[in-house]
């Protein structure tokens, strides 16, 4: 696709459109309890970022259990492997069913013994992931199982969110997940003696800092002068376009993090910011649910293409679509076309965890072909209503056509 946008850039994920009236300084903002209404909990903790909420929920089921092992999918945020790096803990990879976002439920039984303190079902790009199985396994350990919902913020199974399965989950509110505060996160525990100690933990390990807060909260601003199609070809698009003609996938898609995970409180005007930004979130992911299920039909047709879904009976956030091709040429040969090309087509993580050069010391040599195969054979389309029904034509019919 030849196209010039550099002023019409598509975001690569569906991102709620900000509102400068949500900078506003106000008392009125509960970003805990608008969190907490919308999941349809009674407490939610707030914290920094996806990756701390993660830390502080580990720290405090290690001191409860004594336990160490945690075990992650093999294809998942490489921050998942660095949060448990940073507290100390030994990382487990279990590899994906094929061609899923779940554990393969054999290999996960294998990884699982006395010394499990965690399993980590993880909720990829929106989609409901089987946390059933997790559950039986951790039940026959003693484990708890975390609940990974860093993309599924709206995520819904029988009209209850997801997350809230497991003894815990979190979910990010960082940028490209959906509703920002720049980076944040929120915690959930099902049972009122873990959240009374993750609320320890957190008053012990996370400081207010405001150099942090200062440098989110500038972050933030600019977030809401950028978020735009109209200026994202500069903040967004150029970055991405060269790191690509550089040959560096993973600057592309942002996925080198440093092991320094940043613990700090999120400010109170960030947290009014984002307690704003929740009325309008119910309205904008219905939008975007409506949008994913009348462009879903389009990639059923095509030959050689599978949508990745939810199982029956849930009903997934949509930030973009997660489409799996037949082999890796043939995914490459769509991104040559389309990444880059200012049309929210991107990649989710780069590799499966032990294939990141900078991870190494952290997570080691595994073998994982199915996580593998899915980071190799996987691309996105951003859901994002700025996306016209044109252009995803013509991106769904160039797939298309490289597919046959
Ligand atoms: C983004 C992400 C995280 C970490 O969340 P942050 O808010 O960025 O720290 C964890 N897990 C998954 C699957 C993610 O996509």
């Amino acid at each position: 696709m030849a196209t010039n946008r550099l002023f019409s850039e598509i975001p690569p994920t569906a991102g709620l459109p900000p509102r400068w009236r949500d900078l506003l300084p106000s008392g009125d903002g509960d970003l805990a309890r608008r969190a907490a209404d919308f999941l349809g909990v009674e407490h939610v903790q707030v914290e920094c970022s996806g990756t701390a909420s993660l830390v502080v929920a580990l720290t405090a089921m290690h001191r409860l259990s004594g336990r160490r092992a945690v075990v992650v999918p093999a294809y998942t945020c490489p921050l998942v492997a660095l949060a448990v790096a940073y507290c100390g803990l030994e990382l487990r990879l279990c590899d994906l069913a094929p061609g899923s976002i779940d554990f393969d439920a054999a290999a996960l039984a294998r990884l699982c013994d006395r010394d499990t303190l965690a399993i980590v079902p993880t909720h990829l790009g929106g989609r409901v992931a089987d946390v059933a199985t997790a559950k039986a396994v951790a039940a026959n350990v003693g484990a708890f199982v975390i609940e990974d919902a860093a993309q599924a913020l709206g995520a819904r199974v029988d009209g209850r969110s997801v997350g809230l399965d497991g003894d815990a989950g979190f979910f990010s509110l960082a940028v490209g997940k959906g509703l920002t505060t720049f980076e944040g996160g929120l915690l959930v525990a099902r049972e009122a003696a873990l959240r009374d100690a993750f609320a320890r933990v957190s008053r012990e390990i996370v400081p207010f800092r405001f150099g942090w807060e200062l440098k989110r909260s500038l972050q933030l601003a600019g977030y809401h002068v950028v978020y735009r199609p109209s200026l994202l070809g500069l903040a967004y698009g150029m970055p991405l376009r060269r790191a690509l003609r550089a040959g560096d996938p993973i600057a592309a898609v942002g996925d080198g993090f440093s092991p320094d995970i940043p613990l700090h409180t999120l400010g109170h005007w960030r947290q009014s910011v984002g307690a704003r930004a929740f009325a309008r979130l119910p309205d904008f992911l219905a939008a975007c649910t409506a949008q994913a299920q009348q462009r879903k039909a389009r990639f059923a047709s095509i030959a050689g293409v599978d949508i990745i879904d939810d199982p029956i009976g849930a009903n997934g956030a949509w930030p973009f679509f997660l489409l799996r091709m037949r082999d890796e040429q043939t995914r490459d040969a769509a991104l040559r076309e389309l990444w880059g090309a200012g049309v929210g087509v991107s990649r989710l993580f780069i590799h499966a965890l032990p294939d990141y050069a900078y991870l190494q010391a952290v997570v080691g040599e595994h073998d994982v072909p199915n996580a593998r195969a899915f980071a190799a054979t996987t691309l996105t389309l951003s859901n994002s209503p700025w996306l016209d029904d044109a252009t995803f034509d013509a991106i769904a019919s160039t797939i298309e056509r490289i597919a046959a």
